[in-house]
């Protein structure tokens, strides 16, 4: 057996409501792709996680200021980040759609001209709404959390939102009330980030444990218990 007397406890990051990857169960506990498959790394390295769910900014924050140790959170490894950040082996892939009202008429990014759209502070999906702003013509509103953008779209505020593919997939198949009406931009992937310089030996972890659970089946299971329709 291990000697359980150095089993470090590391703070992480995530997001408050970002299901399928986290989310809180029935029971209050965060739970998602996210969740399970960095509990299970924890378990297969040994070491021990608090989850804190500061949100996807709160997250990025309290990873820059060093006051947690890293954070999972659906994150896009991109090369703007990784001028801040050290990202783990890509573990998911995932691009931008726009998402509209069901009985909207608008299909596509030209029809945006003097709309408002929703977007949550400092995702790839802002990033992507801003660089595009100016072509397009439209204005644009942030939220904390994808709830209460969905909400911005679905109560008629803004007109479209801009959100993670599988998220919003996963959000419509749970009944809210939004269609997806672009194919994914800016594709990417995910990966478990520390500050830049920080947490070599988390990181480190990381890997080896996310190998180990690729190998022997872990991760298929825990992304497919989460994803595979149920019969
Ligand atoms: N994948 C997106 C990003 O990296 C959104 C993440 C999130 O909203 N939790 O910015």
């Amino acid at each position: 057996s291990r000697a359980n007397a150095d089993t470090k406890t590391y703070q992480i990051g995530t997001d408050v409501t970002f299901p399928p990857f986290e989310f809180a169960n029935n029971d209050n506990k965060y739970v998602g792709i996210d969740m399970d498959l960095l509990r299970a790394i924890a378990k297969n390295q040994d070491f021990k996680v608090n989850i804190k769910p500061l949100g996807f900014n709160g997250s990025v924050q309290a990873t820059q200021s060093g006051q947690i140790d890293g954070m999972i959170s659906g994150m896009n490894i991109t090369p703007e980040r990784k001028g801040t950040f050290d990202f783990s082996k890509p573990y998911y892939s995932s691009g931008v759609v726009m998402a509209v009202a069901p009985n909207s008429s608008i299909k596509s990014l030209n029809e945006l001209k003097g709309k408002t759209v929703a977007v949550k502070t400092g995702t790839a999906g802002a990033d992507y709404a801003n660089s595009i702003q100016k072509k397009y013509g439209f204005k644009v509103s942030t939220f904390d959390d994808s709830s209460n953008m969905y909400q911005d779209v679905t109560t008629g505020n803004s007109v479209a939102c801009f959100e993670d593919n599988p998220v919003m997939m996963y959000a419509i198949k749970q009944g809210t009330k939004l269609k997806i009406v672009t194919k994914p931009a800016n594709n990417g992937y995910y990966g478990f980030a520390v500050k830049k310089g920080q947490n070599k030996e988390l990181l480190h972890k990381f890997n080896v444990g996310l190998d180990n659970l690729k190998k022997n089946g872990e991760y298929q299971k825990i992304v497919d218990k989460y994803l595979k329709a149920k019969p």
